[in-house]
Formats: structure tokens, sequence, C-alpha cells
């Protein structure tokens, strides 16, 4: 498979190998015969803990959002195990911002359904879902095709290319929820119940779907796999940044000249990503603002982007996070206080309304928000609105709390001038005074 740089040496002569330049590989005759599923075939020829070992010695880091290591979340499975155990992989992508997985579905679906059936011999799974939002018609047919077509090919279902290994693969439509990309609420979805995420512990992996174990993989994570099992751990590790390794999707939207999604090794500069890749901003505009991770992400300042890159510890260490690498860039003219309250408003309504501080608080942000877009605010609501985050924030049954949470703690510390300046145009200015 002509998926990766020709010399282990010339890392820097990137090559992209989740979404090649090859536009035919959705075709299975075409994937096939450019190496495809010989990582399967490899992999089969390897026990079960090799695949897993393999895995964790790469350092692949989760690419839905909590960059939790592969390998080490493998290995929480049990073994030798009387019931059934399911590999679910998380194809929802609901986080305004983020648009990756999609390019998978359409480009190479199959690298995606190889690394599904690497992941179930690895860990003696059976069943495998592919949950993938509602809203995705399209990719769902495409990725559907894909699936007939391994099937019809030997490479899915019984005793696969002709080992004692079988594994049915199906996809599992979602209904247009955020709150269905959460884990738990992902499985209560596959069962057919109300999308309400589950108290944790107990986790997955010792009470998953239908009670049984079960993981739960990113799209994107699951189609690092037969990369991993073709080229090795130590030539997977190497690429990108040490702690973060690999090739990752990152999306870029919002003011920008070439909006996307670009393939590169961890560790690329927010600024380069932005200006050499994503061809800078319209009209040579400053740049005011970056989501560098979809929605949930904390929002940076513009001017402080020197030095910042789409990595999990060098974002961690700029007070935000990777994410699901989904970056929004907002220039100088952009009205911040409506970016917030639109997402507010977002999470407000996607909140599943379990837990009081989540369901109560995104409304509480909501509708303070509303106030300063009306220019109504008082300037006490600044604090206010910060104290209803910050009592969410850490309260909740899921990350939707969180994730509600830290835009608007993110928006208030960075750009408190902004929510200030309203406050003093504000309609009320001269009663607030
Ligand atoms: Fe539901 Fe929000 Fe609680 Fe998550 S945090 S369970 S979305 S109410």
């Amino acid at each position: 498979m002509n998926l990766r740089p020709s010399d282990t040496e010339q890392l820097n002569a990137w090559k992209r190998v989740i979404i090649p330049d090859d536009r035919d590989l959705y075709k299975i005759d075409h994937y096939l015969a450019h190496g495809g599923y010989k990582a399967l075939k490899k992999a089969l020829e390897m026990k079960p803990e090799e695949v897993i070992d393999e895995v964790k010695r790469s350092n692949l880091r989760g690419r839905g959002g909590a960059c939790f290591p592969t390998g080490l979340k493998w290995s929480f499975m049990p073994k030798n195990f009387d019931k059934p155990k399911y590999l679910c992989v998380n194809g929802d992508e609901s986080e305004p911002g983020t648009f990756k997985d999609r390019q998978i579905f359409e480009y190479n679906p199959h690298l995606l359904i190889e690394g599904t059936l690497i992941a179930c011999y690895a860990m003696g799974i059976t069943t495998a879902y592919i949950y993938i939002r509602g809203e995705y018609g399209k990719w769902i047919k495409m990725l559907q095709k894909a699936i007939d077509d391994a099937y019809a090919n030997g490479l899915v279902g019984e005793k696969i290319l002709g080992t004692e290994f079988s594994t049915q693969v199906y996809i599992h439509r979602g209904a247009g929820a955020y709150i269905c990309g959460e884990e738990s609420s992902l499985m209560n979805s596959i069962e057919g119940e109300r999308g309400y995420p589950r108290v944790k512990p107990p986790f997955p992996a010792q009470v998953g779907l239908w009670g049984c174990p079960t993981t739960i993989n990113n799209v994107e994570t699951i189609s690092n796999i037969p990369v991993i099992i073709s080229y090795g751990w130590e030539w997977y590790s190497k690429i990108g940044t040490a702690k973060h390794p690999g090739p990752i999707l990152v999306g870029v939207s919002g003011h920008v000249n070439n909006p996307g999604v670009f393939e590169m090794p961890t560790g690329e500069p927010l600024l380069e990503i932005i200006y050499k890749r994503a061809g800078g901003v319209p009209g040579d505009k400053g740049i005011k603002a970056v989501i560098p991770g979809g929605s949930s992400t904390m929002i940076l300042r513009g001017d402080q982007l020197e030095g910042i890159r789409m990595d999990a510890e060098s974002l961690k260490t700029a007070g935000s996070s990777v994410g699901t690498a989904g970056i929004i860039v907002m220039d100088e003219d952009t009205d911040l206080i409506q970016v917030i309250t639109r997402i507010a408003e977002f999470y407000y309504r996607e909140s599943c309304g379990q837990c009081t501080p989540c369901r109560e608080g995104t409304d509480w942000m909501f509708k303070i928000l509303k106030r300063f877009q009306r220019y109504e605010a008082k300037k006490e609501d600044i604090d206010l609105l910060l104290d209803v985050a910050n009592n969410i924030e850490g309260n909740t049954i899921c990350a939707l709390g969180d994730a509600a949470a830290w835009p608007v703690q993110s928006m208030i510390r960075n750009f408190r001038d902004e929510f200030e300046q309203r406050v003093q145009t504000s309609r009320f200015q001269e009663i607030v005074l």
C-alpha cells in the first residue's frame, strides 16, 4: 500500500496516509490492488496481545477529543470472557467545526473497515457497530457500499481470510442528537433507548452495550490502526510529536481563504496551518480569535498564537485542547458576543436535561448572553455568567457540561474587554451606572 513516505528518514516530505491523493481507494478492487487489507492479514498472523502491544507502543492517542491512549484502552477489555464483546466506532461527528470523519467515509472507507477488523481481532470481538450521525445520508450510503463489498470479498463475516476469525460489521444511523456522540449515550442509542449518558463507573470496558464489555473508538483513531500494523509502531511513533504522534486530520473553517480538511503530522504550528494550508484570512485582515479543536475547546486570542502547535501538549499549555482538531478562525471584525451566544445556544438546545447544572446552567448562560447581544446587559452580568459556567464545570454526568462551560469561561478570560465594551454601550447604561 503506497500510503506513506517511501523513506522513513524523510518524514518532512510528508505523504498523507489516512486520506491519500488517490481518489479511487473507495473502490475495493483498487484498494486491494494497492496493498489494502494486507495489514489485516499481517495482524491475523500475530497473536491478539501482540497487536494490542503494537498499538500501545505506537503511542496512538484517540482522535475523538479525549486523546486517551488507544492501546491502553484496548487492554482494558477482559480476555477469556464468556459474554459477547463489542466495538463501537464513533462517527457521530456532531461537534461544530468538525468535519474530518466524513472524509474517511468518502475517500478511504476500507481503511476504516480494515482498522475495525484489526481492532476486533485484537480484543476478541465478533460484532462492531459504526455509529454515524443521521444527517450524513450520503456518507452512510458510501460506507455501506464499502462494507457490502468487503463482505462480498470474504473480508468481513465468517472465517475471514480463511482463518477462524469471524466478525460482523454494522452501520448504526443516529437521529441527529449531539449528545449521542458521547460514548455512553451512543451505546444507549444503539440499544434503541433514549440517548441519555450513563453514570460512570461502571465504564464501558466492563459494562457497555447490553451490559457486555465494549470499546468505543473514534473513526479517525481506528483508521490509524492499519497504518501502525503495516509499518510498525517505531515508524509511526516518529511522526509528529513524541507524546501525541501520528498523522492528524485538521479541519479549518471560518475566516480563511481555503477552508477544508488537511492531513499533517501532529505538532504543526497553528499559524502555519491557517496561513499556509488554509490560505490565510480574506482581505489580509488580522485574526481576533481561534477555536482550535471544535466548539467545546477553549478559545484562543489571535495575538497569542505564536508558538502554539496542533498537538495535545502544546494546546494544553496554551490553555485549550486539541479536541477534534476543528480549527475555527475569526477575523478582527468578528462580533465575539454573537459567536459565544450562538455556541451557548447550541449546548443549551443539545443538553439532554438529565442533570440540573447542565440543564439549568446552559439555559441561564444563553439567557444572560442574549442580554449582551441585545445591548441590555449590566456590568455584574459578566461575573454572573462566569459564576454559572464555573458551577456547571465538573458537576455533571457527562462532558457536555464542561463543553458548554469552557467556551464561555475562556471567552470571558481572554476577551473580557468585549463584554465590558458591550456593557458600556448598553441601552441601560445610565440605569446601570
Ligand atoms: Fe445530559 Fe448535560 Fe448532564 Fe450530559 S451534562 S447528562 S448532556 S444534562
